[in-house]
C-alpha cells in the first residue's frame, strides 16, 4: 500500500502544475544525481527566428514558401517556426504524400502552380542521404535547413533559437539541490550544442545525435551513475519518447509536443518552466522525510 503522505506529495506537486504518474517517482526524484536535457524546445524556446536565407535561383520569399509547405505536416519546433516566418495561411489541398524522419527532416509531395514537386527540408544529414551536394560557405552560427527539389539543391534557411529565460535559474537550483551532473543531448549540429552548453555552464554536451543515439548516451550515463542515485531525462517530447522511457525518470515539459511523450513520461510539467524541476526535488525530499 502507498503511505498516506505520498498523496500529500503528489497533491503538492499537482498544485505546482506537475503530474507524477506514481509515488515511486517522488522517491527517485529525492535521490537525483544526473539531469539530462534535450535542447530544442526544452532548454531553448523552440521558437526559431529566420536569420538568413540563401538561394541558388528564384527569390528568398519563394524558398520560404516552399519550406513552409514542405513542413506542413510536421509539428517539430523548427517546422512551426518556418511556417510562422512564412506568415501566410497554407492550402492543405496542395500537400500530397509526406515522409518525416526524426533527426533528418521532412520530404513532401506538393501540388504547386499546377505541378507536382518533391520538396525536401532538413539538415546536412538529409541532403547527404539524398546524395544532394550542398555548396560550401554555410554560416556556422544557428541551425541551417537545406531545401531541395528532387535532387536539385534550391537554397538554405538559417534559423536561430534562444535559451529559455528560466533556464539559468533552473540549473543553479538543481546544483544547489545536490544534482552533480547536468548534461545536454541534441540532434542539432555539435557546434550549436557546444555554444549553448558553454553559455549555460553545462557539465557535458553531446550533439549530432539521432533519437537512438540519445538512448545509447543515456544508457552509458546510467552505467556510470553513483550507486543508489537516479538519472532524469527532460524533453519536450518531439523525437525523444524512446529516451524519456529509458531514463530512471522521464520528464516531459514545455507545451508537450506529442501524446507519445505524455505516455512515455513518468512526470509531466504542464508549464514551460524548467525551474519546476527543483520544486519537484524539494517536494520529493520533504515527502520522503515524512514517509521515513
Ligand atoms: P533536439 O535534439 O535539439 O531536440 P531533434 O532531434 O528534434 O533536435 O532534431 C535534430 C535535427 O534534425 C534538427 O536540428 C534539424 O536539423 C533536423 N530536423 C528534425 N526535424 C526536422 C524538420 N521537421 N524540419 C527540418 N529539420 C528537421
Ligand atoms: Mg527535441
Amino acid at each position: 500500500s502507498v503511505p498516506l503522505s505520498f498523496f500529500g506529495g503528489l497533491g503538492a506537486a499537482s498544485s505546482h502544475g506537475i503530474l507524477l504518474k506514481g509515488s515511486n517517482y517522488l522517491e527517485s526524484m529525492a535521490s537525483l544525481s544526473t539531469v539530462v536535457f534535450d535542447k530544442t524546445g526544452t532548454l531553448t524556446t523552440g521558437k526559431f527566428k529566420v536569420t538568413d536565407i540563401e538561394v541558388v535561383t528564384g527569390s528568398k520569399e519563394e524558398l520560404l514558401k516552399l519550406a513552409a509547405y514542405g513542413e506542413y505536416h510536421s509539428n517539430h519546433p523548427i517546422a512551426l517556426s518556418v511556417k510562422e516566418a512564412y506568415g501566410e495561411s497554407l492550402d492543405k489541398t496542395m500537400i500530397g504524400h509526406v515522409e518525416e524522419t526524426a533527426g533528418f527532416g521532412i520530404r513532401s509531395e506538393l501540388f504547386l502552380d499546377g505541378e507536382t514537386r518533391e520538396i525536401s527540408v532538413g539538415n546536412m544529414r538529409l541532403m547527404e542521404q539524398l546524395s544532394i551536394s550542398v555548396p560550401e560557405n554555410q554560416s556556422v552560427i544557428g541551425t541551417t535547413l537545406y531545401v531541395s527539389e528532387g535532387t536539385t539543391y534550391l537554397g538554405s534557411i538559417t534559423i536561430s533559437d534562444t535559451v529559455r529565460e528560466d533556464v539559468p535559474i533552473a540549473l543553479k537550483g538543481l546544483k544547489r539541490a545536490g544534482v552533480k551532473k547536468l548534461v545536454m543531448l541534441t540532434g542539432d549540429k555539435p557546434e550549436v550544442g557546444q555554444a549553448v552548453g558553454k553559455a549555460l555552464g553545462l557539465d557535458e554536451v553531446h550533439g549530432g545525435l539521432l533519437p537512438g543515439d540519445k538512448v545509447h548516451k543515456v544508457e552509458e550515463l546510467l552505467k556510470n551513475q553513483p550507486e543508489g542515485t537516479m538519472l532524469a531525462f527532460v524533453g519536450d517530447g518531439i523525437n525523444d519518447a524512446p529516451v524519456l522511457a529509458r531514463a530512471d525518470v522521464g520528464i516531459a515539459m514545455g507545451g508537450i509536443g506529442s501524446d507519445a511523450a505524455v505516455e512515455a513520461a513518468d512526470i509531466v510539467i504542464m508549464t514551460d518552466e524548467p525551474s519546476k524541476l527543483t520544486d519537484i526535488i524539494l517536494i520529493a525530499r520533504k515527502t520522503m522525510k515524512i514517509v521515513k
